[in-house]
């Protein structure tokens, strides 16, 4: 099933793109969580990480060459960010096209929310 992450990669919708190449796209969140808070995909329709296999491996490695890329870019590399794929119901995920958030620009805190 398409989510609305098909229709960025088609420039159906718009979107801040920051990036792409063959393999990934990675554009700003619509509801920033950070200062620097950017979302990275593959180009594949891939539903979440539980659906990833062998053949996607250049890609899953690409998200991570690519986050790297855009912490520097966004001058985040040295003060540091988090990398966050949020899988299914208890991963909070909402979005059904694997990404990658990237999050930055202050200090996040805990890893996690209190229960
Ligand atoms: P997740 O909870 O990991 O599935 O995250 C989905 C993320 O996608 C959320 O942070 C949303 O704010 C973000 N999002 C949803 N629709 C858009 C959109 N059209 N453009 C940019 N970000 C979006």
């Amino acid at each position: 099933m398409s989510t609305i992450f098909s229709k960025i990669i088609a420039r159906e919708i718009p979107a801040d793109i920051v990036y792409e190449d063959d393999l990934v796209l990675a554009f700003r969140d619509i509801a920033p969580q950070a200062p620097v808070h950017i979302l990275i995909i593959p180009k594949q329709e891939i539903a979440t990480v539980n659906d990833v296999s062998s053949g996607d491996e250049a890609a899953m490695g690409r998200l991570f060459t690519v986050a790297a890329k855009i912490a520097s870019a966004e001058g985040i590399a040295k003060s540091g960010y988090r990398l966050i794929v949020n899988c299914n119901e208890d991963g909070g995920q909402e979005v059904f096209h694997l990404h990658m958030h990237i999050l930055g620009g202050r200090r996040l805190g805990p890893m996690l929310a209190k229960r």
